[in-house]
């Protein structure tokens, strides 16, 4: 029977599990994956999808310890647990690994406590993390545990890229730099450019956009990333599903002295903004209703979305000075048509040219969207973080 790997990816009140098998054919669907979800509260939920089922149970989840032990049973009870496969491995979605991790990370105590160091860079995530990380290594203790870090693909960035021109005393005694986020699915994306275009990975200039519902593009040089949009915390960059991506700082100074508390602020910028706050609407899918519904606020939403992304590809040309790739990946990049679309418009004179049939096409898998003569290949490339942790995690099993 092939190796599992556990794969957990655990929120402030939601924890996500799939059982992959890295070794097998990646293109099926996971074996099993779930959500434990609002952690803490009367009505959480456990949910399973395995073998086209699909099972919910609602009953009140106390805790992480509680919510993965409770979704550890409900596997058991379904016979597609950690306790009916050979787990080889348990990945860890870690978010920030600060200037600590350029890579993954074989986790015993010392790695934990160095999560545990980089919590003021991340105050909501990285505990959420460590309690998953407790919690799965009392359940399975005799199995390698290993973190992947959101950030670590971006350690390569030199200076220019990754500091800010903040003062430069302030900067180091805060660790204020700009480390990027969804670094492993700008990783798994551009990993699969070699294969693409037929040439080795240290001859490709790539620029890779993952667009789900938070949003990041990253430029990349011969496999390394040399910029990405997003900052010290996820919220820098591109126009998001509720996040403002960038926006003049001085704003919050200024919301601040006109009486808005920090919190109020905080909350305002990361869940109230974005598509959210301009058109009501997140979902790309009912922003899309709402434009066919010639609703105003969800085309000027749409219309930003787009400048913001075009902004980000024309800068990352420039700091690449050749360009051979651009790959859309994630929710929206992977099945809206008109985004892409509208975000190649016109740029012929740049070497890129849009296939409009081939873009049409629904998503299933690697492909090409561009027209033979385009210079550049622009590529939809699904995107699979699960797997890519698996992937990782299964490299320190025994
Ligand atoms: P996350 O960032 O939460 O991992 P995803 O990468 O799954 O998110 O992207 C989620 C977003 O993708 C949704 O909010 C939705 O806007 C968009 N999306 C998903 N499916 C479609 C689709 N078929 N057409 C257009 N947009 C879609």
């Amino acid at each position: 029977m092939s190796r599992h790997v556990l794969v957990l990816n655990s929120g402030s009140s939601s924890i996500k599990f799939q059982l992959v098998a890295p070794e097998k054919d990646t293109s099926q669907p996971p074996y099993v994956s779930g959500l434990v979800e609002r952690i803490g509260e009367d009505d959480g939920i456990v949910n399973l999808k395995f073998a086209g089922e699909k099972i919910e149970i609602s009953e009140p989840i106390a805790d992480h310890a509680d919510g993965l032990s409770k979704a550890f049973a409900l596997m058991d009870k379904h016979e597609v647990g950690p306790h009916s496969v050979e787990i080889a491995a348990v990945g860890h979605r870690v978010v920030h690994g600060g200037r600590l991790f350029s890579g993954p990370e074989l986790i015993n105590d010392e790695i934990i406590g160095m999560i545990r160091d980089l919590i003021p860079l991340a105050p909501l995530h990285n505990p959420a993390n460590i309690v998953g990380i407790e919690e799965a290594r009392k359940l399975l203790p005799d199995v390698p545990h290993v973190a992947v870090f959101d950030t670590g693909f971006f350690h390569t960035m030199p200076p220019a890229a990754a500091l800010y021109p903040l003062n430069a005393e302030v900067a180091s005694k805060f660790d204020i730099r700009r480390y990027g986020f969804h670094g492993t699915s700008h990783e798994f994306v551009s990993k699969q450019l070699p294969e693409l275009l037929g040439r080795p990975a240290a001859e490709i200039n790539q620029i890779t956009l993952h667009l789900g519902n938070g949003a990041s593009c990253a430029a990349i040089r011969g496999g390394q990333a040399v910029d990405t949009s997003m900052g010290l915390t996820p919220l820098a960059g591109l126009m998001m599903g509720t996040r403002t991506g960038d926006i003049d700082p001085g704003i919050i100074f200024h919301l601040y002295r006109n009486g808005m508390s920090i919190d109020e602020i905080d909350n305002l910028c990361n869940r109230q903004s974005g598509l959210k706050g301009v058109s009501g609407v997140n979902d790309f899918r009912v922003l899309q209703e709402r434009m066919d519904a010639h609703d105003p606020d969800a085309w000027a939403a749409y219309q930003m979305y787009v400048h913001q992304l075009r902004r980000y590809i024309g800068s990352y040309m420039l700091i690449l000075g050749r360009l051979d790739a651009i790959t859309f990946t994630a929710g929206v990049g992977e099945n809206h048509v008109g985004i892409r679309r509208d975000s190649m418009a016109e740029l012929e004179n740049f070497g890129i040219k849009i296939d409009e049939e081939r873009n049409a096409q629904p998503n299933n898998g690697p492909r090409l969207i561009s027209t033979d003569d385009s210079k550049v290949k622009v590529f939809v490339v699904p995107t699979n973080e699960e797997l890519a942790i698996a992937r990782y995690a299964m490299s320190f099993a025994h």
